[in-house]
């Protein structure tokens, strides 16, 4: 063998250790709607996952303005993962077909669905968005339910895997960690929530059908008339009838919603308005899937209990 050979030869090994090592230890790249989804992947994934959200968790994520940055994180990812259903129907499908990205477009592997196997509430029995409707394949707002963050878990668990095999055994020990501590903070939060069940109270948009089920709520209003309608005047004098009539004290809403008409309300039938977090990064605290029910189960529990003194 000439010594130039040999040196080809070495280059070529050392090149290609270079690349194989590289090539197992590159992140996934992951690109969420919600900051919730972004979360859990990040719990699942740990360090073999980069993890951007695009909606944040002060914004309403029926209504996300879509940016060039946006998609270019989307061109590059290799994972795409949404809440599905129609949450992010007029911002989320515009966005990965400007992307270009073959790998992440629905049905290929790079791309979940969380709502997978998610037993919706409020289903219309007919499909139309008269009156702008935006909830027409039934509740979209399903990870406000902790039950169902073993779900969206599972769902992304599954599309980690398809992607990176060989850390199988890495994922499933995080899902079974993230499922264990979940368990156990649900039945802590039940458990403060348990003196209040059936309790009344009216939400500003109906996001809140799957917290209301875990939890024992009964909502029985909601100050928009229609889910993606703005409260109207008509529809605010009902409430307040509502709320006086079933001596309902409580308004929950989102940090993202004009809070005048729910305060209207609030005074004038002497009840409270509690701005809830509805995605991790509503509020600076609310840094987990954890915080979302830690800050909201903690917010209500002191008001009702205000309320029954
Ligand atoms: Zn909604």
């Amino acid at each position: 063998m000439t010594m130039i050979r040999f040196k080809c030869l070495l280059i070529t090994a050392v090149t290609c250790f270079v690349a194989t090592s590289a090539f197992a230890q590159k992140k996934l790249s992951v690109v969420t709607t919600l900051t919730d989804l972004q979360q859990i992947t990040q719990q699942i994934g740990g360090d073999k996952v980069e993890v951007i959200s695009i909606a944040t968790g002060y914004q309403n994520p029926h209504f996300v303005d879509p940016k060039p940055s946006h998609i270019l994180k989307l061109a590059k990812a290799d994972l795409f993962i949404t809440s599905g259903l129609d949450l992010t129907t007029g911002w989320a499908p515009s966005l990965l077909a400007s992307s270009r990205n073959s790998k992440i477009q629905s049905g290929s592997a790079g791309y979940v669905d969380t709502s997978v196997g998610v037993p919706l509430l409020n289903v219309p029995s007919s499909v139309s968005r008269e009156q702008g409707d935006i909830h027409v394949f039934g509740n979209p707002h399903y990870w406000l339910d902790p039950f169902v963050g073993h779900i969206i878990a599972q769902n992304i668990y599954n599309g980690l895997i398809k992607l990176q095999p060989a850390n199988k055994a890495y994922f499933a020990a995080n899902l079974k960690a993230f499922n264990e501590a979940l368990d156990a903070k649900i039945a802590g939060w039940k458990l403060k929530m348990k003196p209040f069940n059936g309790t009344k109270i009216v939400a500003f948009h109906d996001q809140w059908p799957y917290f209301e089920t875990a939890f024992g709520l009964d909502i029985v209003a909601f100050l928009e008339p229609k889910p993606g309608i703005p409260p109207s005047p008509s529809q605010l004098a009902k409430v307040m009838n509502t709320m006086s009539s079933q001596s309902v004290s409580v308004i929950i809403m989102s940090p993202y919603e004009k809070a005048d008409a729910a305060n209207l309300v609030a005074g004038k039938v002497g009840g409270s308005v509690l701005h809830l977090a509805t995605s991790v990064g509503a509020f600076r605290e609310v840094k987990t899937y954890f915080d979302v029910f830690d800050y909201n189960v903690n917010l209500i529990v002191a008001a009702l209990q205000k309320a029954s003194h």
